[in-house]
C-alpha cells in the first residue's frame, strides 16, 4: 500500500526539496502540505510548531518527526498522539552548533569583549592572552550536539569537561555525569556552555545557587533552551559580576521581550534562536532512513524516549 508523508512548518515556503529528496528515496511516496493530500493515506508526520489538533486528522498516521533536535515544545501538547516520536540530529546540526559554540568561546578565550568595549572608547588596551590550556571549559550536555562540539573546543588546546546522565568517552574531554557531579564541574567551569534539553529535571538547572557554584566573573554560554536557566536569576548575576559574561542564543521567552533587562547588558551577546540550524538535504536524508527503518521494522534512531522527555 503507498502512503503519505505530511510536512508541517509554516516557517518553510517552499518544500519542494523536501519533496524531492522523498521522491529519490521512497519511490511511489509522496509529501506534501496537510491540503494537498488525502488524510487517509498519511503515515509520517514531520512537524515543527504544528497547531493543536493537528494529528487527530490522519487516522492512519504511524510516526511522527519533529523537524528539530528539541522536543520540550512537542512533548508538552495535551494533543499528541501515542506513537513513535523521532527527532531530527543531522549533521549539518551538529556542524553549526559546534561552529558556534567554537566561536562564543574563543571570544570568550581571547578576550574579545574586552576589546571591542575598548574600540568603543577608541583606547588601545593591551590584555595578554591565556595560555589556552589554562582556560577550562564545562559543557553541560554531550549529546549529538553537545559531544561534537566539546571534542571541536578541545583540539584548540582549552582544557573542556563535559557533564551527562550517564558515562561518556569523547575525545579529548573529561567526562562527567550525575547530579553529584555537578557542584564540582561548576566550580572548575571558567567558561560554561548549556547543550542540554529542556526537560522536568534540567527546567531551572542553573539557578541562582548553581549560578553561585561558578568561579566568580564566569562566562556562560547557552545554545539550548531559555528555561534551563533562571533568567531573572542570570540577570542578578549579571549585573553583580558573578558571571562576567554571557552570551544567550535562547530565552524563556521568544522573542525576547522588548524590556527584557538582558538588552541593555553590555556583557551580554543576544542572537535570535539560530546556533544550529538543519540543512533541507542532509535532514532529509536522515528522514528517510528513518521511515525505511520503520517500515522495515528495524530498531529506530533517534527515538524520542517520551517519559524522560528527549
Ligand atoms: P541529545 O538528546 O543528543 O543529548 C542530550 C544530552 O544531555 C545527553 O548527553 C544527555 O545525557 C544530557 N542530559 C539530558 N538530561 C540530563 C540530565 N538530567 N542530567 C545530565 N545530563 C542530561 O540532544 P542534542 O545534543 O541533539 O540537543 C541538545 C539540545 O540542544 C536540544 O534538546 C535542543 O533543546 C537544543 N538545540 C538548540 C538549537 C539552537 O539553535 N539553539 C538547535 C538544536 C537543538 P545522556 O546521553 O547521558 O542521556
Amino acid at each position: 500500500m503507498s502512503y503519505s508523508i505530511v510536512f508541517r512548518d509554516t516557517t518553510m515556503k517552499d518544500i519542494s526539496g523536501w519533496a524531492d529528496a522523498v521522491a529519490a528515496g521512497l519511490p511511489g511516496v509522496t509529501l506534501a502540505r496537510a491540503d494537498d493530500l488525502d488524510p487517509e493515506t498519511v503515515h509520517y508526520a514531520l512537524v515543527f510548531n504544528a497547531p493543536h489538533g493537528f494529528f487527530a486528522q490522519f487516522p492512519n498516521l504511524k510516526l511522527v518527526i519533529n523537524l528539530g533536535a528539541g522536543v520540550d515544545a512537542l512533548l508538552a501538547r495535551d494533543d499528541l498522539p501515542d506513537l513513535p516520536i523521532c527527532r531530527l540530529a543531522d549533521t549539518n546540526m551538529k556542524r553549526t552548533m559546534a561552529g558556534y559554540v567554537l566561536f562564543a568561546v574563543l571570544r570568550y578565550a581571547r578576550d574579545i569583549p574586552v576589546f571591542e568595549r575598548a574600540q568603543r572608547r577608541g583606547e588601545w588596551y593591551y590584555v595578554h592572552p591565556t595560555d589556552p590550556d589554562r582556560i577550562r571549559v564545562g559543557i553541560l550536555g554531550l549529546g549529538h550536539l553537545g559531544a561534537h562540539a566539546a571534542a571541536e573546543v578541545a583540539r584548540q588546546g582549552l582544557q573542556v569537561q563535559g557533564w551527562s546522565r550517564t558515562p561518556k568517552e569523547v575525545p579529548g574531554v573529561r567526562s562527567v555525569h550525575g547530579l553529584d557531579a555537578l557542584p564540582d564541574f561548576l566550580a572548575t567551569s571558567d567558561i560554561l556552555v548549556v547543550v542540554l534539553p529542556q526537560t522536568p529535571e534540567t527546567t531551572h538547572l542553573l539557578d541562582a545557587k548553581r549560578l553561585a557554584m561558578l568561579p566568580r566573573g564566569a562566562k556562560v554560554i547557552n545554545v539550548a533552551r531559555g528555561a534551563i536557566i533562571d533568567e531573572p536569576a542570570l540577570v542578578d548575576a549579571l549585573a553583580s559580576g558573578q558571571v562576567g559574561e554571557a552570551t544567550l542564543d535562547v530565552f524563556e521567552t521568544e522573542p525576547l521581550p522588548a524590556d527584557s533587562p538582558l538588552w541593555a547588558m553590555e556583557n551580554v551577546l543576544i542572537t535570535p534562536h539560530l546556533a544550529s540550524v538543519a540543512s533541507a538535504t542532509s535532514a532529509a536524508e536522515q528522514v528517510i532512513d528513518t521511515i525505511r527503518r520503520f517500515e522495515a521494522g528495524e530498531p529506530l534512531t533517534n527515538q524520542i524516549d517520551v517519559a524522560r522527555g528527549y
